[in-house]
Formats: C-alpha cells, sequence, structure tokens
C-alpha cells in the first residue's frame, strides 16, 4: 500500500469513527471509490454542510440548525418536564422510545475526574439557570447506568432538588428478552434496587 498514501490516510481517518475499525475503514474507502468521483463528492457536501450549519441549541444544547432546536422551537413540548441527558445521541434515543413529551437539557458528557472532567466541563450552570428560572414540575435523570453516569446523576439530582418539586431517573431495566443468569450482577443488582410494586401505574 506504500505507493496509495491518499488511501491509506483516508482509512486512518475513517477508522477513527466510533465502532469502525481499520478494516470496516478499508471497506468504506474501497466501497466510495467503487462509486466513483459523484459519491465521493456527496459525502463531501453532505460533511461540509454539517461542519457550517450545525451548532448548539441556545437553551438545552442539543444539535440544531437554528439558535433552538427542534424540541425548544416545538410549542406543543410539554416545558414543565425536563430530561437530563449526557449526549445528543441520547436524546435522540429517548426520542425514539417516543415516551416522553417534554424538554431536555444535554450536558455535554459526564463527570469523570480521572480524565479531568469535573463539573465546569459540563452544561450544569444552564442548567441551573433554567431551573431557577422556574416552571418545572419534573426533572428526569436519564445519564448511562454507568459508573461515571451514575456520580453524574448524584450530582444533578442534588442541584436540581432545591430548585424542582419531583426529581425522578430512569429505572435499570432488564434487557428484553434477557435471562437472569446471564445478566452481569450490577444490572441485577440496581433492577433488584430499583424494583417497584407490581400494581402501581
Ligand atoms: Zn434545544
Amino acid at each position: 500500500m506504500k505507493g496509495l498514501p491518499s488511501l491509506e490516510r483516508a482509512v486512518v481517518v475513517l477508522s477513527r469513527f466510533p465502532g469502525v475499525g481499520p478494516k470496516s475503514a478499508r471497506r468504506m474507502v474501497y466501497h466510495l471509490l467503487r462509486r466513483g468521483p459523484d459519491a465521493i463528492r456527496e459525502l463531501l457536501d453532505a460533511l461540509e454542510g454539517i461542519g457550517a450549519r450545525i451548532r448548539s441549541c441556545e437553551r438545552c444544547h442539543n444539535l440544531s440548525e437554528g439558535l433552538l432546536c427542534w424540541i425548544c422551537a416545538d410549542p406543543a413540548r410539554d416545558p414543565t418536564r425536563i430530561c437530563v441527558v449526557e449526549e445528543p445521541s441520547d436524546l435522540l434515543a429517548m426520542e425514539k422510545a417516543g415516551l416522553f413529551k417534554g424538554v431536555y437539557h444535554v450536558l455535554g458528557g459526564r463527570l469523570s475526574p480521572l480524565d479531568g472532567v469535573g463539573p465546569d466541563a459540563l452544561h450544569l450552570a444552564s442548567l441551573e439557570s433554567r431551573l431557577s428560572d422556574g416552571g418545572f414540575v419534573e426533572l428526569i435523570v436519564a445519564t448511562n447506568p454507568t459508573v461515571e453516569g451514575e456520580a453524574t446523576a448524584h450530582f444533578v439530582a442534588q442541584l436540581a432538588e432545591p430548585l424542582v418539586s419531583r426529581v425522578t431517573r430512569l429505572a435499570h431495566g432488564l434487557p428484553m428478552g434477557g435471562e437472569l443468569e446471564y445478566l452481569d450482577e450490577s444490572t441485577l443488582y440496581q433492577a433488584m434496587v430499583g424494583r417497584r410494586d407490581f400494581r402501581r401505574d
């Protein structure tokens, strides 16, 4: 491959994407080459579009093409319920689930002292200021069920509790189709701790 440095460079750049190793990166490059210059132009245009137009929503820090993202700009959303997530991709996952009709706040990551990510690195000040403005009846903490996500959840809950009457968090559900014996113990532990009454709802 020494004779094709451009190809190798493309493989290196693509293999930096999450979930893409050098092997898949190479397949992507060959696929593009097979499809020809038009396919490459189309990809470049799309990437230029996100580089030039996509920004952070000035209210919730979701990805947006305008000052406000499509959720903050939607008058049909319930402005009294706010769901706090780590990343825009988590927001999309919640939207796909389709149950939540309120608004969001995207933290931009999770607390991770070992990696130097402290509270100041996350969008916590803007969350506090939104909550201080009042009007929220419930805040749902929907950080990821990881060690850092849990620490972040506790931090957010502490910040929110004096400002919002009800602070809730996602139940740690057992995966559908899973069998108890194959679950890792922390999942089962959290499911046990988060158990709720059978006939509630
Ligand atoms: Zn927004």
